[in-house]
């Protein structure tokens, strides 16, 4: 059993919040923050240049809704863009696990993309499948907790995921029903649980433009790196392998790995050109990278 809980200290976290939101918002602030992580993003990114390395994680949705409506997130119930009945076939689901198997992946397997994965009921049947087939990966997902209960929750240990991940979005910084329940019953837990408290009108980048609560598109497109099409993978609930996860609205679809296999598309010309761009930091000719506020190196750190 493990439970941590971060972002605790809501008058912190508010701060953090509020100087976050203020340097994305203001053009100098934001670029001298995102050159600074450039460079230490370059002193990491040699390995990745070339792209012929297997991506590193994989997310993976099993279906495409979510029943949160975060201000920042394109996947909100409030821009409405996403269908809950849309749901990954199984027999797609196993080619993927498949072939991840067939090419020894080493990399972690994440069970959400933008989505709830909770809203799935297969989920943890899902994650036995996987664990049978993907012995060593790391497995993790990331919910909102709105529908998670410690029964839930332990079903996915039982069946082999590493690390749950819940992010408590209230702009009030309390935590939801849900997880005041999961917190009391903290010792009956079996596998490593981590709970942030977050804001749902926070602002942390713009995803590629697709925020709802981005103020205004960026008029000239950024030029940093980004490790993201080097690093990761995203499937959705139909195949399709949008450029990264911040394009949470498919706006750069790169292949469908339900009618390629997934090193297909991953070493496709289609991302080689992608990341070509992308070390040369001209996004200008990439549909959503060009608005989009992103310098990211997280991927670098850790399995999530
Ligand atoms: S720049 Fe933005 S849209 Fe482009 S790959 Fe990076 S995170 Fe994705």
């Amino acid at each position: 059993m493990s439970l941590a809980i971060k972002n605790k200290n809501k008058y912190l976290y508010a701060i953090r919040v509020k100087l976050e939101s203020a340097v994305y918002r203001h053009v100098l602030l934001r670029n001298g923050y995102l050159g600074l992580r450039q460079m230490l993003l370059l002193q990491q990114f040699h390995g990745f240049a070339s792209g012929d390395m297997l991506f590193k994680k994989i997310f993976i949705e099993t279906i495409s809704y979510c029943n949160n409506n975060c201000a920042f997130c394109p996947a909100s119930t409030a821009v409405g863009m996403k269908e809950p009945q849309h749901r990954m076939s199984e027999r797609l689901y196993e080619k993927i696990i498949k072939e991840l198997e067939d090419m020894a992946y080493p990399g972690s397997v994440a069970f959400h993309g933008n989505n709830e994965p909770f809203l799935d009921n297969r989920l943890a049947e899902w994650i036995a499948y996987a664990r049978r087939h993907l012995k060593n990966n790391f497995f993790y997902l990331y919910t909102n907790g709105l529908a998670a209960d410690i029964t839930t929750i332990n079903a996915l240990f039982e069946k082999g995921i590493n690390k749950v991940i819940i992010n408590n979005y209230d702009d009030t910084h309390r935590l939801t029903p849900s997880l005041v329940e999961l917190v009391r019953q903290e010792v009956f837990l079996k596998g490593e649980t981590v709970i942030y408290y977050r804001r749902k009108n926070e602002y942390k980048g713009n995803r590629a433009g697709q925020s709802p609560n981005a103020e205004g598109e960026l008029t000239v497109p950024l030029r940093f790196v980004c490790v993201r099409p080097f690093a990761e993978i995203v499937v959705g609930y139909d195949g399709t392998v949008p450029l990264c996860c911040a394009d949470g609205l498919w706006k750069s679809v790169v292949g469908n790995v339900s009618e390629t296999s997934i090193s297909e598309v991953w070493f496709s010309p289609a991302l080689k050109r992608v990341r070509d761009s992308l070390v040369k930091r001209d996004r200008s000719r990439l549909v959503a990278c060009k608005f989009c506020d992103a310098v990211s190196f997280l991927h670098l750190k850790g399995n999530v």
